[in-house]
């Protein structure tokens, strides 16, 4: 059995640390007796997930891991603040998270690319712009994004929320539409009735709201709705959360439809599988 240093106490407290470190990664690399060489740890995805990871090594360093990060974008947004950032209580930058410095405080190198394939048996990822990148230990958290090609009409009608530049510019076009709708209150349907739906409708009544009333916005308020295929808005939550946030919705007039799978988008309608429920559930 081999040791990490000279020291037999501190290569067992040593092995502990990195067999702890790896079940924390949810990684097969738990072993007893751990290689002495550096091992490459690559992370796709420069979101929420690799954050986390990223922070956790820039306070425990692990000096036997080289850590990789690749990402398509020099920053990502805190999901957690993007309500506050469309609600307009928080500008772009203070809810972006700049990954190259994050990298720096935590000993990572960082890689600006988009990964395109795998080769499991050379262990590379294979890069847009960029040769292949070797790994041991590799994780990918490249996130979601809406399907919209599931939904006919849902690329040209709709606005994902991800990724989030793409939505702060249909934002901008949005403002611009409802100012030219005329005195007919503009419609705007949120499209889930999960936390995001609830939340980003909330904070888009917030920021439309306000820009009208402080004049920056010369528009009727527009009405909003949410459309969710679920019994009822926040099934993941409990009965408390649920009741203040249906009542903080009916207090701003959204309606709610529940039960509704959209199955098409039109021009000015969300069509749905099944129409019913309605009123606050
Ligand atoms: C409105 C809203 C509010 C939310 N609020 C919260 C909250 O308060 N708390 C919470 O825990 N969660 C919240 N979430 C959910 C949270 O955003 C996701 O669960 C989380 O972002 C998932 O993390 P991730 O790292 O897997 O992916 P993401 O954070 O989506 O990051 C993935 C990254 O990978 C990049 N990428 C994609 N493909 C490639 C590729 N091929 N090569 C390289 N890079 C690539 C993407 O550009 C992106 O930067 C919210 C979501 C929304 C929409």
């Amino acid at each position: 059995m081999g040791s990490l240093n000279s020291n037999p106490a501190a290569g067992r407290a040593e092995k502990i640390r990195i067999a702890s470190w790896a079940h924390r990664q949810n990684t097969a690399f738990v072993s007893e007796d751990p290689p002495r060489k550096t091992r490459q740890l690559v992370l796709v995805g420069g979101g929420h997930s690799h954050v986390a990871v990223l922070r956790a090594f820039g306070m425990s360093p692990l000096p036997e891991a080289r850590i990789v990060l690749i990402s398509n974008h020099w920053d990502t947004p805190y999901s957690g603040m993007l309500p506050a950032l469309i609600a307009g209580h928080y500008s772009r930058d203070e809810i972006h998270v700049d990954l190259h410095r994050l990298c720096r405080y935590a000993g990572a190198d960082f890689c600006r690319d988009r990964m395109i394939g795998l080769d499991l048996k050379a262990r590379t990822v294979q890069l847009a712009n960029r040769p292949p990148v070797h790994f041991d230990i590799l994780s990918i958290n490249t996130g979601s994004t809406p399907k919209l090609d599931d939904v006919p009409g849902a690329a040209e009608h709709a606005l994902p929320v991800k990724p989030i530049d793409n939505l702060l510019a249909g934002l901008e076009a949005l403002e611009k539409r409802i100012a030219a709708h005329g005195t007919t209150p503009f419609r705007i349907v949120t499209v889930g009735g999960g936390a995001g739906g609830v939340e980003l409708t909330l904070s888009l009544h917030h920021r439309f709201l306000q820009l009208i009333q402080q004049g920056k916005l010369k528009a009727t308020p527009p009405e909003f709705e949410i459309i969710t295929a679920t019994p009822g808005l926040l099934a993941s939550h409990n009965a408390g959360v649920r009741r203040r946030l249906n009542k903080a919705l009916a207090r701003r007039g959204v309606k709610v439809r529940l039960n509704a799978r959209v199955r098409a988008v039109t021009r000015g309608e969300a069509h749905c599988e099944n129409g019913g429920g309605g009123g606050g559930g």
